[in-house]
This record gives C-alpha cells, structure tokens and sequence, in this order.
C-alpha cells in the first residue's frame, strides 16, 4: 500500500455544545430533539443540506408501513414526526396501513421546525471526519467542511450517521454483514406525468399480496402477511424481461410505489435493489450510484410500455443520494439477537418498545398481533470508547434484530433513548456506560415514550 504522511497542526475550535449529535436521520434528528427537550445544550451536525437522513435525502416515505390494527406501536418522538408532517401538510395517506407517508420534501421543513423549536443548534453542509479522542475518551469531533478541518467540543457525542462512522474511527469494536449476505441498495426515484385514475383501476384490478412479493423475492413470512395487499409492481417487469427490454442478467427490478399525488406524480418509486455492494466504501458507492440510474432507466421504459396509467411517465427525479439498508454496527454492551425481536423480549433497561415488525434477511413478519419487544439501552452502548452513543441504524445486533432495528420508527426510539441518555450523563456529570438506567428512563417517561 502506497502511503504519505500527513503534518500535524492545530485546528480551531468552532462550536462547543453539551450533546453533539452527528447525522440527521430519523435516528439523529430523534436524539438531538430529545436531549435538548432534557435541557441541555445540543449541536446536530449533518454532512448535507437538510436533515431527514433517508427520508429526505433518498426519498423513503413510509416511516410506518407496518402498523395494522392489532398493532402496539411505539409511543415517542417518532409519532410526533408523523403527526407533525401531517399538521404542515406534508403527508399522505399510506395504502397499505394505518400509517401517514412523510413527503420527502416537506420533511425537510418538518425537520427544521423540530430543530427550531427545540433550541437545537443546527450545522449543515459538514462531514464529521474523525473523532477527536483523549485516550479512550470522546472528547468532540473532527469535521470538515467549505472552512477547512475544524473542531467541535462535546460533553457526549452520538453517532447517528447510519453507518457507525465515529464509533470505528475511535477504535470500537464494530461488524459488517459479509458482503454476500448484505441488504441491497436502492437508487430510488420519482416519476411525473401518471394517469392516476387508469393506475389505480390497473391495481384495483390485478391485485397484489405479500404472499405474491415474498415468493418472487424468496422471502419467509409468518404465513398471516400472505393475504394482505401489498403496493408491489413485478408484472410490467416479468413482460419486460420476456420481451427482451430488460437484459436476463439484470435482477433486482421490480419493488412497491409510494404516494401518486392528484397532479399525476409517483413519489416513493422503490424499484431498484443491488447486492453486493459495501456503503462504507466510495468506489462501491461510486458504482452503485452508477449502475442504479441505468436500472432506473430501464425499469422507466418497462413501466411506460407496460404499466397503464404509466404511459407519458417521466422522470422527475432520483434520490439525492444511493439509499443504504446495511453497513457497519458497533458491537455494544449487549448485542440484540433475532430471538429478542421475534419472542417479546423484556429487559429492565428498556429505552422504549417496538412492534414484532421484521424486514430484511430473507424474512418479513408483520405486526398485525400486538406482539412487541422491549430496546435494551445498552444496544446504543459501544465497547472500549467513553463518552459515545449509537442511535438508528447502527445500533448493536444480530441480522435479524437489525431486520427491526433498522425501521425508521425504531431508529427514533433508539435516537429518542440515546438522546436522553446523552443528556442525563450531563445532567448528572457522569458517562453513558455510568448511568443508572432509571436517570435515562425518568427522562423518558417525563418524554412520554412506552418504556413496557
Ligand atoms: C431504499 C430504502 C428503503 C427503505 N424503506 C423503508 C421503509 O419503507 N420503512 C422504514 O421504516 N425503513 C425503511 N428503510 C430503512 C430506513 O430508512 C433506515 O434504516 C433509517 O433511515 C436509518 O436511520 P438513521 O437515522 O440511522 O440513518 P439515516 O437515515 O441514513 O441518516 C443518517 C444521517 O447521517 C448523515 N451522515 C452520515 N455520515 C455523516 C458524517 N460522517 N458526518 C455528518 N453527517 C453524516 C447522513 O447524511 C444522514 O442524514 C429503507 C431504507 C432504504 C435505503
């Protein structure tokens, strides 16, 4: 390996804030509102030019697609989110459930107003680099950014970036799914110019389950998903591949719609799904980005020859970035296992609940029971490295635990507990690891989050 070395120098300080929470996903945005509400101060700092993390910046609606009526749901922040974007106008109704879909772009201005009105200092259009550690302790971070390479000190800092970027820089322990075994990654899209009326006779008409997704995508269900509707499209794919137009050795084309707005716009286009490529490297980011805006094109022109209602559709445009289902996890104080979310499990550091919904690994169950577990705190705790949390995607657990895990809804709970966490160890002028669980639940039930 071919290698420079690099001169030290002195970076300026820039900002010092109790909590720094890094990454404005559903996960960091959840913990920044949530440790600020505890009352201290917090700086969310994210590498682009809104928050929202997949939401807005991949273009991912459905924070809940998986609440039916027998559903014990969370109680949180996360609602709020739903309830919020609802209030401002920027929600629809979810087809499928009992669920609002989060307008990508609206969710912008949601998540600007939850920053707002919880005194959060926001800082956009900055990449966090490094940890800046005193041994083993996280004293703030590294960023960089249109002004150079600049220091932000922080009592606590949680990582949120959806890919444990901080945690592995400071030396924790963390794990990566073997590539082969990976969640695939999505270029999502969106599409102007549909018939709606003529769409929805076409799926009033050829109606589709979970039953018919799970076979095509080889994927186990508990049995009772099997006849419940599903937004899922394949038809128009299978004529394409027989007619030649979409290449044999091209797979992973076909997947579920989203919102069609009045106006004849297809919003939440999630038709794209590439293995093999690891999102914590940029030439594998460099080639899925690539390689999934020509499947895009493809799956555009089967759509417009074979979808009715998708006869003058265009595109409006793709995901402002290659959507991630799976990259690095640390490995925690504990490490939540497939049994714990498929068996109810109880643990007296609940931060929160989330409903028995599996999604990912070759398995989807639905919680249409009222079957939930509880989320372990120490999920959020990385070993070795003082000072850090973890919250949403890259929280601690086995491939099925993050098949629940990963859920938008589930990364608020994690962010909502990493949040007050991060501001009960201020507050009590300890650390994360030191806390007595009761300091973090006092300012979660304060929060009125469903801790059993
Ligand atoms: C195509 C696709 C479809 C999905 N569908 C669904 C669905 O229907 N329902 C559902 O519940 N879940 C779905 N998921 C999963 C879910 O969206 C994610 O798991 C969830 O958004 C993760 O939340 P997060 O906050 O952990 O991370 P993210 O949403 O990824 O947010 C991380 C944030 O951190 C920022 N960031 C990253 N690194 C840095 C850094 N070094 N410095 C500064 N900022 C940084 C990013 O820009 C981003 O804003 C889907 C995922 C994909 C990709």
């Amino acid at each position: 390996m071919k290698e420079i070395f690099e001169d030290s120098r002195s970076v300026e300080v820039i900002a010092e804030a109790d909590v720094i929470v890094v990454g404005g996903g559903p996960g960091g945005l959840a913990a920044a509102v949530s440790a600020a509400r505890a009352g201290v101060s917090v700086l969310l700092v994210e590498r682009y030019g809104c928050f929202g993390g997949v939401i807005s910046q991949v273009g991912v609606e459905s924070i809940a697609w998986y609440r039916y009526e027998g559903t014990t749901d969370i109680e949180g922040i996360g609602i709020e989110f739903e309830q919020r974007a609802r209030k401002m106008g920027g929600s629809r109704n979810e087809s499928q459930s009992q669920s609002e879909m989060l307008d990508p772009e609206s969710f912008k201005l949601v998540a600007d107003q939850f920053v707002e009105k919880a005194g959060i200092q926001p800082l956009l259009h900055c990449l966090v680099a490094a940890p800046y550690l005193e041994g083993n302790v996280l004293r703030g971070v590294i960023t960089e950014s249109k002004m150079g390479r600049k220091v932000i000190l922080g009592r606590v800092v949680i990582d949120a970036t959806g890919d444990a970027d901080i945690a592995s820089r400071a030396g924790a322990p963390c794990k990566k799914t073997p590539l082969e075994e990976m969640l695939g990654v999505t270029v999502m899209f969106s599409c102007s110019g549909i018939d709606k009326k003529r769409f929805q006779e076409y799926v009033r008409d050829n109606p589709t389950t979970y039953g018919d997704w799970a076979e095509s995508w080889n994927v186990k269900t508990s049995g009772k998903e099997d006849s419940l509707f599903s937004p899922y499209l394949d038809k128009p794919f299978k004529l394409a591949r027989e007619e030649g137009l979409i290449p044999d050795n091209i797979l992973g084309i076909g997947g579920t719609w989203g919102s069609i707005t009045d106006s004849g716009e297809a919003i939440s286009m999630n038709m794209i799904y590439m293995t093999g490529y690891d999102c914590t490297d940029v030439w594998d980011l460099t080639r899925a980005e690539i390689e999934g805006r020509k499947r895009v094109n493809l799956a555009l022109k089967a759509l417009r020859r074979y979808l009715p209602g998708f006869e003058n559709a265009s595109l409006r445009n793709f995901g402002m970035t290659l959507g991630t289902r799976d990259s690095r996890k640390i490995v925690g104080e504990y490490v939540l296992t497939g049994e714990d979310v498929q068996n109810q499990a109880r643990f007296e550091d609940s931060i929160g609940i989330f409903p028995e919904f599996i999604d990912g690994y070759g398995k989807l169950v639905l919680p249409t029971t009222g079957r939930y577990f509880q989320v372990p705190y120490r999920i959020l705790l990385p070993l070795e490295i003082d000072n850090l949390l973890v919250a949403g995607r890259c929280v601690s657990g086995e491939q099925i635990a993050h098949a629940a895990t990963r859920n938008m809804m589930c990364c608020t709970v994690t962010g909502q507990g990493a949040g007050a966490a991060a501001a009960a160890a201020v507050l009590h002028n300890t650390t994360p690891r030191d806390l007595e669980i009761k300091q973090i639940q006092d300012i979660l039930v304060k929060q009125q989050v469903r801790l059993y």
